[in-house]
């Protein structure tokens, strides 16, 4: 069993979509491990995206992250980080395929509603800047 780091993005809250997502997260066979709502700032951004703080799309994705409560969920099960990428679906939600989160639910390649660890290092990684101590 593995677990990873998801992240609803502020868009997910405000769209009222964490439900839905949620779902099928549980309705796939994964568990939730700890979950939190929460409003993070600036640094904790930084250190959840340390790989892109340089980039040039780094500003305005800092600025939406921050922009409003998210939901951060440890999610557990058989190849969770591999398994949560599939149901997310591609990054750029208008090309992403229908059946994932982002393809049927995101147009846009910023607001993607979900994030989710891209292994199992950063999983590790990432559920010790959010959930320290689980
Ligand atoms: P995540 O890491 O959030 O699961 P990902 O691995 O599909 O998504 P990354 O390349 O790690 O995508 O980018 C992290 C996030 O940065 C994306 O989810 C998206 O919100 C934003 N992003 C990535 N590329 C762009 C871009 N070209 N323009 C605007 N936003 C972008």
């Amino acid at each position: 069993t593995q677990r990873t780091l998801v992240l609803l993005k502020p868009d997910a809250v405000r769209r009222g979509l964490v439900g839905s997502i949620l779902s099928r997260f549980e309705a796939k066979g994964l568990s939730i491990a700890a979950m939190e709502l929460r409003t993070i700032d600036a640094g904790l951004a930084d250190q959840h995206y340390a790989e892109h703080v340089a980039k040039d799309f780094y500003p305005p994705l800092r600025d939406f992250v921050t922009s409003g409560p998210l939901v951060a969920v440890v999610l557990e099960g058989d190849e969770a980080v591999e398994v949560v990428r599939a149901l997310n679906g591609a990054t750029d939600g208008r090309k992403a395929a229908p059946g994932t989160i982002r393809g049927d639910f995101s147009l846009s390649n910023r607001e993607n509603l979900v994030h989710g660890s891209d292994s199992a290092e950063s999983a590790a990684r990432e559920i010790g800047i959010w959930f320290p101590g689980l």
